[in-house]
């Protein structure tokens, strides 16, 4: 890891998707289900990635962001380019990004992780963490920030068999 951003990821989860997709327990089209509006983020801001699609195999994947936050206005909940969100992190308090992966070809799509940026949160020295209802299904959750983990909430996350 690379950054020190206060970060929840979504890696396992996504895990679980594709692997009870494998074993036949989730049709394709519960998780290839991309809405228009998804779809056309995609299109026009989202940043093309190397990475193919783990569902149809034909696909590279393409990376959405989406800033959502008060000091937003009325801007918040939309898509964002990687520029945009550097911009919008030096002039903005703080808001929160979401990143999602999507497949342009199948329409399969994902939650990656969700991160704070802004100047409160790039200038501060004490670390921030995001505020994730963990008691709403904790088991669709990665990681989460270091007080979860501290209550426990998350001990049983990954061992989901
Ligand atoms: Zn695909």
């Amino acid at each position: 890891m690379s950054t020190q951003r206060p970060v929840v990821d979504y890696s396992l989860t996504k895990r679980a998707v594709l692997r009870d997709f494998q074993r036949g327990l989730v049709a394709m089209g519960e998780i290839c289900d991309s809405s228009p509006y998804l779809r056309n983020a995609a299109r026009f801001h989202g940043e093309q990635t190397e990475l193919r699609c783990p569902v149809c195999r034909r696909e590279n994947l393409t990376y959405v962001r989406f800033a959502y936050g008060e000091a937003l206005r009325q801007s918040a909940g939309q898509a964002r380019r990687p520029d945009e969100l550097s911009l919008l992190a030096a002039t903005v308090d703080e808001f929160q990004v979401y990143l999602v992966e999507v497949c342009r070809g199948c329409g399969w799509n994902h939650l990656i992780e969700q991160y704070l940026l802004g100047t409160r949160v790039t200038g501060s020295n004490s670390p921030r963490r995001i505020d994730v209802d963990i008691n709403e299904r904790p088991e669709r959750y990665g990681r989460v920030s270091q007080s979860a983990r501290r209550d426990g909430a998350v001990a049983t996350a990954g061992c989901d068999e």
